[in-house]
């Protein structure tokens, strides 16, 4: 329904000016089982995982501040699976920022020194 809507608004009239040639599906691509093909070999997923392994000071978080895995002491996870909320954007450029913010200072696996370091300084 949505790709035969699409299609009728692609040929509409008013659009004669600025349309050429349809390119997909393509002209010949009309029968609903030719339609359904199309659409099973070209959808793909476009997700944004995040958030299932989420960073918090508290007992349910995942990893702590440093994004340390809890109970271990020299086990990180730097990706968007420590982002606490989920963002309501896309999520790559926040992703390197984490990554390059932690790999900037990377936490000592020495917990008890830890308190003090200076993160982020460059
Ligand atoms: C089709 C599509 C289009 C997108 N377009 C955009 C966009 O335009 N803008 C935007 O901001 N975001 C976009 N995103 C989202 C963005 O690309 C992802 O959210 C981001 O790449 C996730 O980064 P990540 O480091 O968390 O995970 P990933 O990039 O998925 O990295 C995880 C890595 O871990 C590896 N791995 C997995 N399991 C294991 C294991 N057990 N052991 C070792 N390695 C493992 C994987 O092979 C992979 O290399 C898009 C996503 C998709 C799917």
């Amino acid at each position: 329904m949505a790709l035969k809507t699409a299609r009728t608004i692609g040929h509409h009239a008013a659009l004669d000016e600025w349309r050429d040639v349809e390119v997909l599906p393509g002209s010949p691509v009309r029968s609903d089982a030719d339609l359904d093909a199309f659409i099973a070999s070209a959808a793909s997923t476009h997700h944004h995982p995040a958030g299932t392994c989420r960073m918090g000071g508290d007992a349910d978080a995942v990893v702590d501040p440093d994004l340390r895995l809890n109970g271990f002491d020299n086990v990180f996870i730097v990706d968007a699976s420590v982002m606490p909320t989920i963002p309501s954007g896309p999520i790559n450029a926040a992703i390197v920022a984490i990554a390059e913010t932690w790999a900037s200072a990377p936490p000592t696996h020495d917990r008890e020194n830890r308190n003090g370091i200076e993160r982020n300084s460059g």
